[in-house]
């Protein structure tokens, strides 16, 4: 059991079963694992220890006194280890972390007396929990610093940060509600400061991004006052799918591809600086147009408007059908349309693609120009090839940006429950935004991970049912969610969770 801890060909080792699990076959753990950073060590004991042998080891510790006991005294002595190692070897910042010749024997030689499964089980997470502590203090040494080494690539996955507070403390302690984690057996719950995700072939790639600096060092002085943190929600005016001017096409057996190419009122983009002026004037901090109501070219307009607001809001502006020789310059691509969104939040402009298409049954409500909907479902003719989420790291965690459907796809829920995402922002144009799908999903996110969903509906898709939400934020904890029907609607976070 100890050769294969440290073997360099492991995947899985369960210490009270006594089995394991090599890259090789018939591995004889003869080799021992060349490590030569912290964090790469911390990677490789914490994918070992998660799974079974973290719920062995909880289980163990809340029935077993004697284990307690031997807990705490094998902590306290391998922490002495740890204590007299880092006199010698500090590793005194995130960027110091090259590990010398001495620790991986070092750690060796303490697992050299141990017997019994149940020690392998203390003493590999104690060693966890002394790497994570110290990380941790190292972090917190910067707490305010945007930290940009963070994601950690390591051979058995990515180290992010244990990002701690934001909106979802803000409204435990507002509404002092607790909610039974269902996460309680994983190893992300046991430590303080970082935790890994392990490698998964995901139909769609992560892309992690940060806020840029100036955004970052506002968001943190958000984080003593989350309540005074405004939102402007800005829906719009279209109401009706007659507003919009459509491409339809054949798409073969009661199919129709469908394509929006422009919005018919004169007024549209003059609306929508009126709304973003208003929202600037209010001094939102967050402002979130829906799916379909912004061309690509009134989003960069939004954007450079927002740029001069003292704020430094993030702006979500929204999106459209846009052409690919309209949205990439070096245009390669076959001529296709993507549902599009351009958000500014780094020190780059960031593409938001819509990855799954919208689909609506056929109606006798569609008369005129959308009297080919009256037998044949609707599909949005879009290109879904760009399949890339896009994670934001901010002083509250890692918010997320979707355009409607994708949020209900369970791929990438999964990816937003595995980073421990914090906050979504959902641009869409749905019948039902507070009920149905988008409801189990927000309520999904939000007792796994205490995420907070913040929805902007576009009017124009309540014409295929009998809702009237343009606005809907899930805040976990408060029990109910907060809605409106209006067309722009800016509001406090404390006044939304009341
Ligand atoms: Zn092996």
């Amino acid at each position: 059991m100890k050769r294969t801890l440290f073997c360099s060909n492991v995947n899985k080792l369960l210490f009270i079963e006594g089995s394991k699990r090599c890259s090789v076959e018939n591995c004889r753990c003869d080799e021992t694992i060349v490590i030569d950073d912290l964090f790469e060590l911390y990677a490789h004991l914490y994918s070992l220890m998660d799974g079974n042998n973290i719920i062995s080891y909880l289980d163990y510790y809340k029935r077993d006194p004697d284990f307690r006991n031997s807990d705490k005294a094998i902590f306290e002595m391998e922490s002495k280890k740890w204590g007299e190692h880092i006199e010698v070897h500090p590793y005194d910042t995130i960027y110091s972390t090259k590990i010398d010749n001495e620790l991986i024997p070092l750690l060796k030689s303490q697992f050299e007396d141990v017997t019994h499964a149940k020690q392998f089980l203390i003493y590999t997470f104690a060693w966890i929990r002394i790497i994570d502590n110290h990380v941790g203090k190292l972090i917190d040494k910067n707490k305010q610093r945007r930290l940009d080494k963070f994601p950690i690539e390591t051979k058995k996955g990515l180290l992010l940060i244990n990002r701690r507070g934001g909106i979802s403390a803000y409204v435990q302690e507002k509404t002092k509600k607790y909610l039974t984690d269902p996460n309680y057996y994983s190893l992300r719950k046991q430590i303080d400061s970082v935790f890994l995700i392990p490698y998964k072939d995901l139909t769609y790639e992560v892309n992690y991004l940060r806020l840029s600096l100036d955004k970052w060092r506002k968001w943190v002085e958000f984080l003593e006052n989350v309540g005074e943190l405004k939102v402007a929600f800005v829906p719009g005016n279209i109401t009706s799918f007659q507003e919009y001017s459509w491409v339809i096409e054949d798409g073969g057996a009661d199919r129709k591809l469908f394509t929006i190419n422009g919005v018919k009122s004169k007024m549209h983009n003059e609306n929508i600086v009126k709304q973003l002026d208003l929202a600037l004037e209010n001094s939102s901090n967050i402002i979130i147009f829906p799916e379909l109501s912004v061309s690509l070219e009134m989003q960069k307009t939004i954007i450079e408007k927002a740029k001069l607001s003292e704020e430094m809001p993030l702006v979500f502006p929204g999106s459209f059908h846009e052409t690919s020789t309209k949205i990439f310059k070096d245009f390669e691509d076959e001529y296709c349309n993507y549902n599009y969104s351009l958000i500014h939040f780094g020190d780059n402009p960031t593409s938001i693609f819509k990855m799954n298409k919208f689909e609506f049954p056929p109606s006798n409500k569609f008369v005129d120009e959308l009297l080919d909907f009256q037998n044949s479902t609707g599909i949005e003719n879009i290109s879904c090839l760009k399949r890339t989420l896009t994670l934001v790291d901010t002083p509250f965690g890692l918010l997320a940006i979707l355009i409607c459907i994708d949020y209900l796809i369970p791929e990438i829920q999964e990816i937003l429950v595995n980073y421990n995402v914090s906050i979504v922002v959902v641009m869409s144009l749905t019948g039902n935004p507070s009920g149905s799908h988008f409801y189990e999903a927000m309520s999904r996110l939000g007792k796994i991970n205490s995420t907070t969903t913040l929805l902007c509906n576009n009017p124009a898709g309540l014409y295929l049912g009998n809702h009237t939400e343009t606005v809907v934020a899930y805040f976990p904890r408060r029990g109910k969610l907060f809605t409106s029907d209006q067309h722009v609607v800016i509001e406090k976070i404390e006044n939304m969770i009341k």
